[in-house]
Parts: C-alpha cells; sequence; structure tokens
C-alpha cells in the first residue's frame, strides 16, 4: 500500500522538486545566483497578485511573521489581531513579543470575524497595522480576505499584514488588488516545497515603515532584505536548495496554469468534505468558509488520538491531530500540492472505518465498565 501522507505540512515533495535540490551550490554573490533569484522572485509575483517587491527569508512561517511584526512595527504601536484559531493566537503573540499594543478580535474556532467586527473596532483607534489570517490551518477555515480588506480600506489606512502560509499557491490573494501591505508565504505548504523559506510580499508603504530606525529584528529585516533583493541578492546565506525547488515547483504551476491550481484545490477540498459526509463525519466550519488546503473533521467520540494512531499503523494514512482543545475530537486533513482526489477521498473513508472501530470499541469498554460496576454494586 502507497503512503498516503495528508498532514497539513511540510507536505510530501514530488520527486522533480526534489531532484532539483541536488543542483550545486553557488555563491549568493554570484552573477548565476542573481540570475536563479532574480527569475524566481518574478514568478512569484502572480502567485502573491503583486508586481511589487516579493522577499525570500532563510527561515519558516513564523519567522516572516516575525519578519513582519519587527520590520514594520515599532514599540508602542497598536495593532489589531483578527484570531481564528492557534495561528492567529501566534500572530499576536509575536505582536506583543516585540512591544505592540495588541488588542484582538476573535471568532469561536471554526468560524470567521464578520468584516463590519473589524471595521468597527478599527473605527474606535488609530491602529498602525491589523493582522490577518487568511487560511486558519488549525481550524480549517479560508478568511473572506476580499470582503475583509474591503471594509478595512473603508475606515483605515493602516498596514494590512496578512498570513498566507497555507493558501498561497492553494488560492488567490489579489494582494495590489485589495491593497495588502505584508503578506506572509512558505514553501513547504500548497508549493509542495521542503520548508526552509518564508515568502513575504511586501507594498512600498510597509518598506518605509520598515525603513524607519528602530527596526526590532536584526536578521529578520524587510528593508535590508528589499535592499538586497533589488540587487538581486539576500541580506545573508540563502537556504540555495530550496530556492533551486522553488524554481522547480513554480514551472509546475506555470505549466498547470495557476488559475487551474487554485481551481484543482478547491476542487480536491470539496471532493474531501464529501467524502467526509459520505462517512456520517461533520466538516467543522460552515461550508463557505471551508479552506481549499485543510478540512477539519470532528469525530462522534473522543478518540481522535487512537483514530489516529490507528489510520497510520493500519491504513497508512497520515493526518494532523486537531490543534488545542480539538486535540480529542478533531483529525485535519491537509491536500496541499498535487494530491490527487482519490487520495483525499481514501483518506476521509479511512477515518470513518477507524471513527466506526474506535467508537464500538468504546461501546463495549462502556458496557463492560458497567458491567462490573453493576457486579460491584451487587456484591
Ligand atoms: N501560520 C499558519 C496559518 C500555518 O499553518 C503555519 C504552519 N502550520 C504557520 C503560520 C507557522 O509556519 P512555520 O511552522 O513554517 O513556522
Amino acid at each position: 500500500v502507497m503512503r498516503n501522507y495528508r498532514v497539513t505540512g511540510p507536505v510530501e515533495v514530488p520527486e522533480g522538486i526534489l531532484a532539483a535540490m541536488t543542483r550545486r551550490m553557488i555563491s549568493h554573490r554570484s552573477a548565476e545566483f542573481r540570475g536563479l533569484f532574480t527569475d524566481v522572485v518574478k514568478r512569484l509575483e502572480p502567485l502573491f497578485g503583486t508586481s511589487g517587491t516579493v522577499l525570500p527569508l532563510t527561515c519558516s512561517g513564523t519567522g516572516g511573521m516575525e519578519a513582519a511584526v519587527a520590520s514594520v512595527l515599532r514599540p508602542g504601536e497598536r495593532v489589531l489581531v483578527v484570531e481564528l484559531g492557534y495561528f492567529g493566537e501566534r500572530f499576536a503573540e509575536i505582536a506583543a513579543h516585540h512591544g505592540a499594543h495588541v488588542d484582538v478580535v476573535r471568532a469561536p474556532w471554526g468560524q470567521v470575524v464578520a468584516a463590519r467586527d473589524i471595521a468597527s473596532r478599527l473605527a474606535e483607534h488609530a491602529y498602525a497595522a491589523v493582522l490577518l489570517t487568511h487560511n486558519e490551518t488549525s481550524t480549517g477555515v479560508i478568511a473572506p480576505l476580499r470582503e475583509w480588506a474591503a471594509a478595512i480600506r473603508a475606515v483605515s489606512d493602516c498596514l494590512i499584514v496578512v498570513d498566507v502560509v497555507s493558501s498561497l499557491g492553494a488560492a488567490e490573494i489579489a494582494f495590489d488588488e485589495l491593497g495588502l501591505d505584508v503578506a506572509v508565504g512558505v514553501t513547504q505548504k500548497a508549493l509542495a516545497c521542503p520548508p526552509g523559506l518564508a515568502l513575504v510580499a511586501v507594498s512600498d508603504r510597509a518598506l518605509e515603515r520598515a525603513a524607519r530606525p528602530g527596526g526590532r529584528s536584526y536578521y529578520l529585516d524587510l528593508a535590508k532584505a528589499a535592499e538586497h533583493a533589488r540587487l538581486g541578492t539576500t541580506t545573508y546565506t540563502p537556504a540555495l536548495p530550496i530556492v533551486h525547488a522553488l524554481d522547480a515547483a513554480l514551472r509546475a504551476v506555470e505549466d498547470e496554469g495557476l488559475e487551474q491550481v487554485w481551481r484543482r484545490h478547491a476542487h480536491t477540498a470539496r471532493r474531501c468534505r464529501e467524502a467526509v459526509r459520505a462517512q456520517g463525519l461533520t466538516v467543522v466550519p460552515p461550508e463557505e468558509h471551508c479552506s481549499p488546503t485543510v478540512t477539519a473533521v470532528r469525530l462522534p467520540s473522543p478518540d481522535a488520538e487512537r483514530v489516529r494512531d490507528e489510520l497510520a499503523t493500519r491504513h497508512d494514512v497520515w493526518v494532523s491531530s486537531g490543534r488545542g482543545g480539538w486535540k480529542s475530537e478533531v483529525l485535519r486533513v491537509g491536500h496541499m500540492g498535487p494530491v490527487p482526489v482519490a487520495e483525499a477521498e481514501a483518506c476521509a473513508e479511512a477515518i470513518g472505518a477507524c471513527a466506526r472501530e474506535a467508537g464500538a470499541a468504546a461501546e463495549v469498554g462502556a458496557a463492560a465498565e458497567a458491567g462490573t460496576a453493576a457486579e460491584v454494586g451487587t456484591a
């Protein structure tokens, strides 16, 4: 049986992309690197929907989030964080860590914050930035980014900073059109590359803010990164094999067609949800907010950890556990990158089979316990 690896990242990397990483190492100050880097950065632009600056940083997604916060904010500046789950909470922690005055507007896990609620909060104070999560990987929710951005822009000219870690390459971002200021993506999710680079789109306004004195990170400095990018290089030594992998991954996206790649992710996700429901299980978010990259499945009884183990050991199907309070009741299926629909569906079917077995075992266990208690009671 083939391994069906459906975790939420890092995802399995296609052979052709892995092979690209065996290219020889070159200096990041060489003409050859300048050619490669300039080309890759240019080809990332359509994924964000920008004709502006895209900066690959050598760090994970969290490093990209920290680069955004530490570069464009200064201690004491006020930010509004829109929290839909675990990664929104992380954004707020990073902002607080760097001395921002953090206000939060949040939705219950599995839901979204209404655009008008963001707008009314922004109207209360002068905010330097609003921090958003486009696709909340912990809950399987994709936010209505277009609606949010329009509502924000109607009341505030604050910077709009967006975590697009689990949507970049799987859904439209429309960075320029929506007037976004920073968007933070990664290589290891929908682009199906290994981890190692954060991919950060930055507006000119955001770069002006970053260029002010007092930036909070030496290494993750977007202003310095942008200066170097203009010269076709990175501030420090890049994760070069991942740049090569990204080159190959972008070629795959270009060959398939970017909009087709987005449609394919939406389609695979929809088929996965249908297969989940056909098993009698619940997809947590309402249909209109369901993510194209992550499906959050609620199990009927609190044995998600056991079901996950069974999936791995008996079916060779690998999924992610629920985060935080969802650990015992929710499993998360990742369908990022070139995932065959049949694999996403097979994954849902295996979850159904294991959940039924676990449920039956729990009933037998409960009956046995009830039996023991009855015996004790009569003794
Ligand atoms: N934001 C979101 C929405 C994510 O899904 C993740 C990773 N799962 C991160 C941020 C953090 O990325 P990393 O693990 O690469 O630091």
